[in-house]
């Protein structure tokens, strides 16, 4: 017997509720293209390269998610885990940052990869837009974009989502703290696998989800009280643009998120609806990640939100998006004369710019009638032999059921009028 099963972890976008998805994809780039974000595309694959300098050799991201592999040309490749060091990888190639206009803004929209625990509101292969502000450090940018992502969850009717706000400090001040919490954490009682990331990458501690490990870091130095003027000052503006642009947010002094290359701003927005899945998006500035790679310095902030887990939200909320149903006008010929005209007549509906469909196959009336109702059309065309003679198709109302001849000439008009 032969099964179809998607590869663990994975699902397919299938009709009508793959129509919610681009719906998502789209409510969450519209706010972007009305910004002056340019679209970016660039591979579903990179070097490895790229990310294991870019997300960072410690990050559970690169030590266990990524789908990493040697082409048969003896390349060293990785599925892409995310998006930041792709589109920078891109702009520097690209030179656009030697274009003369800062901050390149960019945006995107795709598949991702990690190899994860399958559970709901986490897949092997997910999708994400998001947008990224490249050479540019200014509080407002910081705020644009999460005005710019609370826009579009909004747009979408979703209300139970929270941004979680933190600043992770620079290049002057970071250091300083992550001192002080390593010496804080080597005096706690952990396993070895947290110990070496207190070595490596202390701040991840904060972000453990376990219990035994929480109850512990009660006391632990705050970042807060370690941020140098400068940062202190930038949080601050970022804090009052968002206030003064009435985007509600929490302070999150534990707020560091997976991965190595962010500074200063960093922002989660969290669905109350999700369970543990909670995240829906999260972004922040990372000013060094261009060196990181190889670039020069290029302050920048960015973020991605979860199309996957959006979705989830607004089932959670019991949102019901409005989508306009994708057939109007459905035509169902009786006989092979009427095969031939009233395929012309959707031909040309559809060059005029209306959304119509067709009873394929040499259905009878009845099954035809059937696929016209499944369709969603608003109308449908009938015509037999008769109706042809008389030079006529039947135009029916599928809400009022009426029906009424209308000359074959005039269809299409008569139709795009009746739509308005
Ligand atoms: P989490 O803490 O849930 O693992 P993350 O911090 O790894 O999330 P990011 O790298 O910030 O996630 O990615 C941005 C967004 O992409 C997340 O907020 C989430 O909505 C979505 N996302 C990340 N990983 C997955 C996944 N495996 N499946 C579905 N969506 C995901
Ligand atoms: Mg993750």
């Amino acid at each position: 017997m032969t099964t179809f099963q998607a590869p663990k972890g994975t699902y397919d976008l299938i009709p009508p509720d793959s129509a919610k998805y681009l719906a998502v994809r789209e409510a969450i780039a519209a706010p972007l293209r009305n910004s002056g974000y340019g679209y970016i595309e660039t591979p579903g694959f990179e070097n490895v390269e790229l990310f294991a300098r870019g997300v960072g050799e410690s990050t559970d991201i690169v030590t266990k998610e990524m789908y990493a592999f040697e082409t048969k040309g003896g390349d060293r490749l990785a599925l892409r885990p995310e998006g930041t060091a792709s589109v920078l990888r891109a702009a520097l190639e690209a030179n656009l940052h030697k274009s003369g206009n800062l901050p390149v803004k960019l945006w995107y929209s795709g598949s991702y990869y990690r190899y994860e625990r399958p559970q709901k509101g986490r897949y092997r292969h997910f999708s994400q837009v998001g947008a990224e502000a490249i050479g540019a450090e200014d509080p407002a940018l910081d705020a644009e974009l999460i005005i710019l992502a609370d826009q579009a969850y909004r747009s979408l009717g979703l209300s139970d989502f929270r941004i979680l706000l933190n600043s992770l400090g620079d290049k002057e001040c970071r250091p300083v703290y992550r001192d002080a919490l390593q010496g804080f954490l080597r005096g706690l009682d952990l396993d070895e696998d947290t110990r070496r990331r207190v070595d490596i990458n202390p701040l991840r501690v904060l972000d453990d989800k376990r219990d035994s490990v929480q109850k512990q870091l009660v006391g632990a130095p705050l970042l807060r009280d370690y941020l140098c003027d400068g940062c202190k000052a930038y949080h601050e503006e970022v804090r009052e643009l968002l206030t003064a642009a009435g985007v509600v947010f929490e302070d999150d002094e534990k707020l560091v998120r997976g991965l190595d290359y962010y500074t200063r701003t960093t922002f989660e927005f969290v669905h109350d609806g999700l369970g543990s899945q909670s995240a829906v998006g999260g972004g922040g500035r990372y000013d060094g990640l261009s060196e990181m790679i190889g670039g020069p310095a290029l302050p920048s902030v960015g973020w991605a939100l979860g199309v996957d887990r959006t979705v989830l939200a607004l089932e959670a909320e019991g949102i019901e998006l409005e989508l306009p149903a994708s057939t109007s006008v459905f035509a169902v010929p009786l006989g092979e004369e009427a095969r031939r005209v009233l395929f012309g007549v959707v031909t040309r509906l559809r060059k005029a710019g209306v959304a119509a469909d067709f009873s394929y196959g040499g259905k009878g009336l009845k099954g035809a009638m059937k696929s016209a109702n499944r369709s969603g059309a608003r109308y449908t065309v009938v015509a037999g032999e008769r109706d042809l003679a008389d030079g006529v198709v039947q135009l029916k109302d599928m809400e009022s059921g009426e029906q009424a001849p209308v000359a074959l000439d005039a269809v299409v008009e008569e139709i795009r009028a009746k739509l308005g």
